[in-house]
């Protein structure tokens, strides 16, 4: 996708923070964090929303959720804790139509979320 701000940081075209990749995912500092430490987790192949994964690309959320372990680990809060959080569309808060996992910890999280 052309117009796509996190297609561009796969393509290079925009240079984030990157804390981590692989074959198949990025992840970077989020411009405006939530938490000491929050990062976004995305696959490399466009997908827009929970709602477009299917069969053929649903792999890609068990390598963004390993590569979010990963980073907690990196980070060290892995043994603390840490929250993972995906939004779906308007009601859910999602604002970037490239499917991305937020990876926030550094501090204690609070339930529900609001
Ligand atoms: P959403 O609201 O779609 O779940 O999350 C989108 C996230 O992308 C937000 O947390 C926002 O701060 C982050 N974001 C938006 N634009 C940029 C950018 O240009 N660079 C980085 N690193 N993060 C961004
Ligand atoms: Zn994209």
């Amino acid at each position: 996708m052309t117009d796509c701000l996190f297609c561009k940081m796969v393509k290079g075209e925009i240079n984030p923070d990157t804390v981590y990749e692989d074959d198949d995912v990025l992840a970077f500092r989020d411009i405006n964090p939530q938490a000491p430490t929050h990062v976004l987790v995305i696959p490399k192949q466009h997908v827009s929303t929970l709602n477009d994964l299917d069969d053929s690309n649903a792999h890609l959320v068990g390598k963004m959720m390993l590569a979010a372990a990963a980073i907690a680990r990196q980070e060290g809060f892995d043994q603390q804790g840490y929250r993972t959080v995906m939004n779906c569309n308007a009601d859910g808060g999602q604002t970037v139509f490239h499917l991305h996992l937020h990876l926030l910890g550094g501090r204690p999280m609070h339930w529900p979320p609001g």
